[in-house]
């Protein structure tokens, strides 16, 4: 029988998690902190950034958005990176991507201060995720091994494919994966025959960016699927990159669009920032 894996809940039970440590940490006197930074208008960012700071209440945290105009110079916002690099009641900095073209969001990135990238997007944090040192992880990669986790699937051994290669969920999966001793494939538009490889994959993992691209046919019977995928169609509904009516017949574990992967990417990005502020304590 196919299992939902269910992410709200999963979700919630790690909020809970981080609310009783942070109540911990407030007894010593320290206030997890998250900065917001949201350049511009675009309307999905200001959703995925409300979001980020109810999590934040939610739990107890302290955050502070900085909503700034589009036209904004870049080296304004170097110096904002900077201002918050030194400040002591800010554990994490979040800069919602993306940003208007005329700014490098590498240069952006590569400001934060490591310890406070709590995207896990700077290339110290990387460096370090690939030659298997402690780090701060891309929150929706760590949200999915984390489901994994809670679910009891075993990883050691048994074959991954991930589809899509990005720097914010597939490359870093793929890490993550190896590091659990998975044997992992990573596609991507380029790849030759993209049936032939998914049917391979004890844990299939759907991160391309196109509605229902995963069809019941290219998943092998008994798999785990994981669908990242958030497409806004036409008539205005949600789709994943996975046909959930041809998929879930045919699988052991799949996650739902809404709710499975995007609730736990939240959660990661409040660990992340609990651990920045455990890290303070330590220093
Ligand atoms: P991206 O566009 O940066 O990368 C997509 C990748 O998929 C590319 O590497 C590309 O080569 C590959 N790809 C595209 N079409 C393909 C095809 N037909 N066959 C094989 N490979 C193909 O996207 P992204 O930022 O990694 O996001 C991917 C999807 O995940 C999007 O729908 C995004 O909205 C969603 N997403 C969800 C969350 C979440 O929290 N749930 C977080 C991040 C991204």
């Amino acid at each position: 029988m196919t299992r939902i894996m269910d992410g709200n809940k999963v979700s919630q039970d790690i909020r809970g998690e981080i609310k009783e440590k942070t109540a911990q940490l407030k007894g010593k006197g320290i206030i997890p902190g998250l900065a917001v930074v949201l350049v511009g208008d675009d309307p999905a960012s200001q959703i995925y950034v409300k979001r980020k700071e109810n999590a934040c209440h939610e739990v107890g945290f302290y955050s502070r958005e900085y909503k700034i105009p589009a036209e904004t110079h870049e080296k304004d916002l170097l110096n904002l990176i900077g201002v918050l690099n030194a400040d002591q009641k800010i554990h994490g900095i979040l800069v919602q991507l993306p940003l208007p073209s005329h700014i490098n969001s590498s240069l952006i990135i590569e400001a934060i201060d490591p310890q406070k990238d709590v995207d896990g997007f700077h290339p110290v944090n990387v460096g370090r995720l690939l030659t298997g040192q402690p780090c701060q992880m891309a929150c929706t990669p760590k949200g999915i091994m984390v489901l994994l986790e809670r679910y009891g699937i075993s990883l050691a051994g048994k074959e991954a494919v991930i589809v899509g290669r990005s720097n914010i969920v597939g490359k870093p999966l793929f890490l993550m994966l190896l590091a659990q001793n998975a044997t992992v494939t990573v596609c991507h538009t380029k790849t030759k025959d993209l049936a032939e490889v998914t049917c391979r994959a004890d844990i299939l993992i759907a991160a391309a960016g196109k509605a229902e691209i995963v069809r019941g046919d290219m998943v092998r019977e008994g798999a785990v699927v994981i669908d990242v995928g958030i497409n806004r169609l036409d008539n205005g509904k949600l789709a994943g990159d996975v046909s959930f009516a041809e998929v879930s017949p045919h699988c052991a574990f799949i996650t739902p669009v809404p709710g499975g992967v995007g609730p736990m990417t939240i959660a990661m990005l409040l660990h992340n920032t609990l651990k920045a502020a455990e890290a303070g304590l330590e220093a």
